[in-house]
């Protein structure tokens, strides 16, 4: 399998409940190395580019209040085969159907505050990475 990388959010119900480093325990255990991360806050107008795809979605625009609404971790995850692996940690959108282990099993509060994001794809991992951090920010 070849070697990934992905973007990973910690979103603000982790932030607020001072969880991001038993979330990055998870994701090291798992073989995937923190590359590059950076604490900071998206404007709303910065949320509703970087969720885009769901605009017209219903909870697009609670999504993009919940965002902006406290600092989020934002971070780049490497590792073999790091976009599934990184999924599969988070476990399923919605905590009730998360897998038992996984981070929003353990510690998401609801569908809306799900305390992580993480890329889908190939093609979505390379567009979120440059959405955060140059190519020089990013130390493998
Ligand atoms: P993810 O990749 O698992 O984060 O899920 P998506 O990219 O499909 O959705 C982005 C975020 O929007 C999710 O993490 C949820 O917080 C939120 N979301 C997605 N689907 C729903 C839904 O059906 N209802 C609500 N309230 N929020 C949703």
């Amino acid at each position: 399998m070849a070697c990934e990388r992905t973007l990973s959010i910690l979103k603000p119900d982790a932030t607020a409940r001072n969880i991001t480093g038993k979330i990055n325990a998870k994701f090291e255990e798992a073989g995937l190395r923190i590359v590059a991360q950076r604490r900071t806050r998206v404007t709303r107008e910065e949320a509703e580019q970087f969720y885009a795809i769901h605009k017209e979605r219903p909870f697009f625009a609670d999504l993009c209040s919940f965002m902006s609404s406290g600092p989020v971790v934002a971070q780049v995850l490497e590792g073999e085969g790091a976009i599934k692996k990184h999924r599969d940690i988070m476990g399923a959108t919605n905590p009730k159907e998360a897998a038992p282990g996984t981070i929003r099993a353990e510690f998401s509060l609801s569908i809306d505050e799900n305390t992580v994001h993480g890329s889908d794809s190939a093609e979505t991992a390379a567009e979120e990475i440059r959405f955060f951090f140059r190519e020089t920010e990013i130390v493998g």
